[in-house]
């Protein structure tokens, strides 16, 4: 019909890359479907409207992360939900006209969260301003299995959850059965929809036609012992005693420009490619054989819709552990956190069981779901269809901090 263009704000913060990556999904997703019905917006709200500590995600998760027991603490001991909501609540009081005119500004009809700070401050903010009815508000989580309860709000409109576990939490935690739906974490459609031919792809990226291939990564940052299993693996895909290789090696550094340098002075017996941020990560991963990589939830969708064989050799403590049980319980991969263990295993794959590694493949296809980030937008869109238009642009009164 002659409706009028729709606002979407997605709501991300640069911490890792999974964020971006999921919200980057959702946008395109909404994009292929419903083409000019929808405006997008992807935003880190906190950054461009807010001081510390909410402006430097990015940098406290960076330093967090780089000190892991730091990170473990931060993680559980905010938990309880009385804990989070009082510091969550203190902050958006402190904030509340700052964000107010920031999510104001793109007149939203529809607010994407897909961070876990991004409940408590925006949906506040709505109610403030008496648009909780109007504006469809709506968490895609991003955690495979052990996510933080600040994911969960009972105000929400849905709650996608990307596995059943996550679903129980969130009915655990007070949502309705109403609101919470499990389609799978939303991935780029470059992954769910293109149609890829291995041998052209390793021409492509200039790759050895003849030789399997093993991707190394660490999420967005490059983190993890990438370094030592390179090295680990230089070793154990070359064939000492006929002299050559019976591998190649891609190794995906992200924003860590170190590890790229660091990678780069070293020689190596086999081929191999070191790469700092990839954009086309689909292309690279259906290259591949096989990834090693931390735990990361984004990561591993990914290389479960290409049916890579996952060796995880790394998790952020909390968020991301129980990834591990996802993926070796289900049969799409292994665990260990050591290089040796990898390289060996890796190059068995490549040898003598190659058996091993097919059906590994398939399980881990089997695990994928592509299809989810469409689901999630086509169900946002029912959403939307069932609300009244919101009428911008709103009265920018009755903010929180005029009614205290
Ligand atoms: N990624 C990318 N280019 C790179 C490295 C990573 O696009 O050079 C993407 C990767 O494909 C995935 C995301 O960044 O979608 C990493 O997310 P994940 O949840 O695995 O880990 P995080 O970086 O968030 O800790």
């Amino acid at each position: 019909g002659a409706e009028r263009t729709k606002n979407v704000l997605i709501l991300m913060s640069d911490t890792g890359g999974g964020h971006r990556a999921s919200a980057e999904a959702i946008r395109d997703a909404f994009q292929i479907e419903f083409g000019d019905e929808y405006r997008i917006f992807v935003k880190d709200v906190w950054k461009e409207y807010t001081g510390w500590p909410l402006n430097d995600m990015e940098g406290q998760y960076k330093f967090m992360v780089k000190h892991v027991q730091l990170w473990n603490v931060a993680f559980h001991s905010t938990s309880p939900r009385w804990i989070h909501s009082v510091y969550l609540a203190a902050i958006a009081a402190y904030y509340a006209r700052e964000v107010e005119a920031g999510l104001m500004e793109y007149k939203p009809d529809i607010i994407i969260s897909v961070h876990p700070l991004m409940q408590h401050i925006p949906l506040w903010v709505l109610k403030w301003q008496g648009l909780q009815n109007k504006v469809v508000f709506v968490t895609v989580i991003t955690d495979l299995s052990t996510c933080h309860p600040t994911w969960f709000h009972p105000w929400v409109n849905r709650c996608y959850c990307p596995s059943k576990e996550v679903a129980k939490k969130a009915s655990q935690d007070g949502l309705e059965e109403s609101q919470i739906r499990v389609f799978g974490l939303p991935i780029r459609p470059s992954f769910a929809r293109a149609v890829l031919v291995k041998d052209q792809l390793r021409e492509e990226l200039g790759l050895d036609p003849n030789l399997q291939a093993v991707l190394l990564m660490g999420g967005g940052e490059g983190m993890g012992p990438v370094k030592k299993t390179a090295k680990a693996l230089g070793e154990s895909l070359y064939d000492k005693e006929a002299e050559k290789p019976i591998g190649q090696l891609v190794i995906i550094c992200g924003r860590n420009k170190n590890l790229v340098s660091t990678l780069e002075s070293l020689e190596w017996k086999i081929p191999v490619k070191v790469r700092g941020f990839e954009t086309q990560m689909a292309k690279w991963m259906g290259a591949c054989d096989c990834i090693i990589t931390k735990a990361g939830p984004g990561t591993i969708a990914e290389a479960l819709i290409r049916g890579l064989p996952i060796i995880l050799n790394d998790y952020i403590p909390g968020q991301e552990k129980g990834n591990v049980p996802y993926v070796v319980d289900n049969g799409a991969g292994v665990f260990t956190r050591s290089p040796k263990e990898t390289a060996k295993m890796v190059a068995e794959w490549f040898t003598t069981k190659s058996d091993e590694l097919k059906t590994m493949s398939e399980k881990a296809l089997k695990l994928a779901q592509p299809e989810a980030v469409f689901d999630i937008v086509r169900d946002i869109n029912e959403l939307a269809q069932q609300r009244e238009p919101a009428n911008f642009p709103y009265l920018l009164t009755s903010s929180f901090t005029s009614l205290i």
